[in-house]
């Protein structure tokens, strides 16, 4: 009997000791940690060796074996140093029924921009006129080899006239690394600019400012009459533009008066003069194919209209003709543009001041009808007079009245 109680309290000491050490058991939670060697987080340059630092496998519990058993790991690794891109590292480790699992990410980049190389010089020179054919650039990359394919190019040379231009060459690898390049195109003006030769008959320059406007038409009729060439210092009229193209199809010059013809704005700077005159210059390219290199400022290049800005004049006389332009002024006025207003006067004044030169650029305004109604009789007496009318060029005496401003 005493026996058999001894068991009983033995097996129940058992059970009590299997259920605490059951509880125990659970209560230290045993799971499995991963702990990477080196960072979560790698960023490498493409090309360099790339080695896994690996991870640490533990088997922990909570209450005791804190320091961990040590169990292998397995890593998959896909990284592949030559290619871009982002990669995760994975690693497992597995004891009976617990199983860890951790990532690494490792980022393979490409900061090195493209190398660009121009071909031919880096400043290229050249005369008006003269052809220009960009001689290129090539790209070249480290990680994505030959991009000459990928270069945008910006700006523009207009071998037409005179300046300096900018062309930028620009490229970006497929990890968006930039690079760019730049090369500057100088177009001298041509040698003959400015190089007056004189006309051996006496001629009279007919020429007409402020038009296009509505008497345009009309005065290309009495000039085609006689066969006369003139020229025309235009200004932007919407209206009347069209006619710009005829002045050029029948023979006649046409130059920049500037688009607006407004003082206040044109004179402000030279910013804004070149802004004005390009307008006009467009228009001219639009109307007869090419541009020009005649110009005539309003009020003249004496005009004193632009003394709110002090030495304009002086600056933009210089600086239009270091652009390849030619710019003129008059030697005989009609005096349409103020004290004059009848045909008869028109007719009178031109005569008068024709008479007085060798040869004569007439200024005359082809938006004031009294004036344009002049023009017949004038042609008829130059010619039986003997003058020979023409239209002005780059070489026409530019009777320059000097500079007040
Ligand atoms: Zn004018």
């Amino acid at each position: 009997m005493k026996n058999k109680k001894i068991l009983w309290i033995c097996v129940a000491a058992a059970v009590l000791l299997l259920i605490a050490a059951a509880a125990l058991f659970y209560a230290n939670k045993f799971h499995i940690e991963i702990e990477l060697n080196g960072e979560p987080e790698i960023t490498l340059e493409y090309g360099s060796s790339y080695t896994d630092p690996g991870a640490g496998a533990y088997l922990r519990g909570v209450l005791f074996m804190k320091e961990g058993k040590e169990l292998p790991v397995t890593a998959e690794d896909p990284v592949d140093p030559e290619k871009t891109g982002s990669y995760t590292v994975r690693y497992a480790a597995r004891k009976w029924g617990w199983s860890g699992e951790a990532e690494r990410t490792v980022r393979v980049v490409d900061t090195q921009p493209p190398v660009l190389q121009l071909a031919g010089s880096e400043k290229i020179t050249l005369t008006a006129g003269a052809a220009f054919e960009d001689p290129g650039c090539s790209a070249s990359d480290g990680y994505d080899g030959d991009l000459t394919s990928q270069i945008t190019v910006t700006g523009e040379v207009d071998t037409k006239t005179a300046g300096t231009y900018t062309l930028t060459y620009e490229v970006k690898d497929s990890s968006g690394n930039a690079a760019s390049l730049s090369r500057t195109v100088t177009v001298k003006a041509a040698a003959s600019t400015g190089n007056t030769v004189l006309p051996k008959n006496r001629t009279i320059y007919l020429t007409f400012d402020d038009g296009p406007g509505p008497y345009t038409a009309k005065l290309l009729d009495v000039l085609a009459k006689y066969n006369v060439k003139a020229t025309f210092f235009v200004t932007n009229k919407p209206d009347y533009n069209h006619l710009i193209a005829r002045m050029a199809q029948e023979g006649h010059a046409v130059g920049i008066h500037t688009a607006s013809h407004n003082y206040k704005e044109i004179y402000a700077s030279e910013e804004a003069f070149f802004a004005d005159q390009q307008i006009m210059q467009d228009i001219i390219i639009e109307q007869t194919g090419s541009p020009t290199r005649l110009m005539r400022f309003p009020g003249g290049s004496s005009n004193t209209v632009s003394n709110f800005n002090k030495g304009i004049m002086t600056r933009l006389t210089k600086a239009v003709t270091d652009r390849g332009m030619v710019y003129f002024d008059w030697n005989v006025s009609s005096g349409d543009a103020g004290e004059v207003n009848t045909t008869a006067e028109v007719v009178k004044n031109v005569k008068n001041g024709i008479l007085s030169c060798r040869y004569a650029n007439v200024l005359q305004h082809d938006i004031k009808k009294f004036s344009v109604n002049a023009v017949e009789e004038i042609i008829q007496w130059g010619l039986a007079n003997g003058y020979t009318f023409a239209a002005l060029d780059e070489t026409s005496p530019t009777c320059h009245h000097g500079i007040n401003n």
